[in-house]
């Protein structure tokens, strides 16, 4: 689904991602991890395409597709997400009303009926239900005045609302207590099917006890360094990322 060959990203006139590699198949769940500053962020953008990212060689397929010829808004009609490591709040736009629009574009995109009002609102507060969510969030503005927690909540009930195929979640667990990080575990494995694909960025190994990642990978210096199993997730929780430098990058 998602083949990211020898990719070399630069931010504002900074090289970022050196070399990177990464194929990801449906059904499948890839955990990145790596340090603060080693560009983890940046995959993320570069994938969902936003703009100061730019692609200085190696490419990025998805479906056999050059993602670099797509705009953003080309992306996510054909089924790519990405939840914020910092979600943004939309103040005076109603939470509800922009779920609805959101789910309507993606429908219509692919020759589906609208929902209307009534069938949306059935909709969301089922997805709502799996998230913990109180209906009180439909009303509010989107992230306006929500804590840490309630934003990655709310970025899981758009994942779970708009129902992409490839999903990247940026720390979404980071800021959680254990309660929370269940419950966004438990919603992206409710998410899981053969045909959707998920690539979770994070810091710590805790979300990964429940989540059975298929590979874990760790960045390091804009490049993956190493992949493995689950164990690898918990040897850099034990051991940090320094015994990783000094070995010959392998892939
Ligand atoms: P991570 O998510 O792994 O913590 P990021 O992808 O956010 O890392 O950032 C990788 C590196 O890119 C960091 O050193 C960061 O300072 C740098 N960076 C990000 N944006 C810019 C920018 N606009 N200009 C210069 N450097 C940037
Ligand atoms: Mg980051």
């Amino acid at each position: 689904m998602l083949e990211i060959k020898n990719l070399n990203v630069e931010v504002d006139g900074k090289e970022i991602l050196k070399g990177l590699n990464l194929s990801v198949s449906g059904g499948e769940l890839h955990a990145i991890m790596g340090r603060n500053g080693s560009g983890k962020s940046t995959l993320a953008n570069v994938i969902a395409g936003r703009e100061k990212y730019h692609i200085t060689s190696g490419e990025i397929l998805y479906d056999g597709q050059d993602l670099s010829e797509m705009s953003t808004e080309e992306r996510a009609l054909a089924g790519i997400f990405l939840s914020f490591q910092y979600p943004v709040a939309i103040p005076g736009v109603n939470n509800t009303y922009f779920l609805k629009a959101a789910v309507n574009v993606l429908r219509k995109h692919r020759g589906e009926e609208e929902m209307d009002a009534m069938d949306f609102l059935t909709f969301i507060k089922k997805k709502m239900k799996e998230v913990e969510m109180d209906e009180s969030f439909l009303r509010r503005a989107v992230n306006d005045g929500f804590s840490g927690g309630e934003k990655k909540r709310n970025e899981i009930l758009q994942l779970l609302t708009l129902e992409p195929r490839l999903a990247i979640l940026d720390e979404t667990d980071s800021g959680l207590d254990i309660d929370a990080l269940k419950i966004v575990a438990q919603g992206v494995n409710n998410f899981r099917s053969k045909d959707r694909a998920v690539v979770v960025i994070t810091h710590y190994q805790r979300i990964l006890q429940y989540l059975e990642p298929d590979v874990v990978h760790v960045l390091m210096d804009g490049r993956i360094v190493r992949s493995g199993g689950k164990d690898l997730a918990l040897k850099v929780e034990e051991k940090g990322y320094s015994w990783l430098e000094e070995k010959e990058p392998a892939v």
